[in-house]
């Protein structure tokens, strides 16, 4: 359960949601704006708390984490993919990537930067800043970063929200690629096309789940890419 307290009073963003997501599933959130995905997404990573209830993500429970370790665990187990990218304009692409690498890590992490902006068919881009780049090809550097660190889940808002169809059919197949390698996906969408690489449908609708069917995981064929 989520509520936000705001000017005008309580707001119910989740109404009581249980949800189980078993490693390797790719599983698509949809329903109408303000459902209550974003909020879903946010605690399922670690970025925003329940008001009440258990949230446990890979075995840890991030409601009995204090926020060090909620944040640890957010750079470590976590990939966030988001609508509009959110990649830092004065960094160029390489630069992007490679800033979300764990402490300690940033040696390695060019060298894999550079290998996973290569299999994304961005190897010419490297030193472009986001803002000479398609926003297909920013969606694309922003999942590189999401994937730097080796996450075994990616959360993803909406990633396609504001590509053209084929952008977005590129970023659905690196997710689908991500999950084949045994990786998690949680993708939140409104679009049909989206949703149909997912292998479980979730309907959400005023901070409710109205299915949520289970399912194995499935894998549609596509591009390799994944977390090992
Ligand atoms: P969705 O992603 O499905 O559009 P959200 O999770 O963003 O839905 O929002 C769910 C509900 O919670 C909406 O009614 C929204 O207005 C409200 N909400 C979201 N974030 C906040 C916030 N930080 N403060 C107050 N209300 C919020
Ligand atoms: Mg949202």
């Amino acid at each position: 359960t989520r509520v936000y307290q705001t000017a005008d009073g309580p707001v119910r963003a989740l109404g009581g949601v249980s949800l189980d997501v078993t490693a390797g599933e790719f599983v698509a959130v949809r329903g109408p704006s303000g459902c209550g995905k974003s909020t879903l997404l946010t605690i399922v990573g670690g970025l925003g708390m329940p008001t009440s209830g258990h949230v446990v993500v890979g075995g840890e429970d991030l409601v009995a984490m204090g926020p060090a370790a909620r944040a640890r665990f957010r750079a470590e187990r976590v990939g966030f993919v988001f609508q509009m990218f959110h990649l830092l304009p004065y960094l160029t692409v390489l630069e992007n990537v490679v800033a979300a690498a764990l402490p300690g890590t940033r040696a390695s992490a060019r060298q894999r930067g550079r290998e996973l902006l290569e299999r994304f068919q961005l190897s010419d881009r490297l030193r472009h800043r986001p803002a000479e780049l398609s926003t297909g090809e920013r969606q694309r550097v922003a999942i590189a970063r999401a994937l730097i660190n080796r996450t075994r889940l990616i959360l993803a808002d909406e990633p396609t929200g504001n590509l053209d169809a084929e952008s977005s059919e590129a970023v659905l197949q690196i997710l689908a690629g991500f999950q084949r390698d045994g990786g998690t996906v949680l993708l939140v969408t409104h679009q049909e096309q989206a949703a149909a690489y997912a292998g479980r449908p979730v309907l959400l609708r005023d901070g409710l789940l109205q299915s949520n069917e289970t399912g194995g995981p499935t894998a549609p064929a596509g591009t390799s890419t994944g977390p090992a």
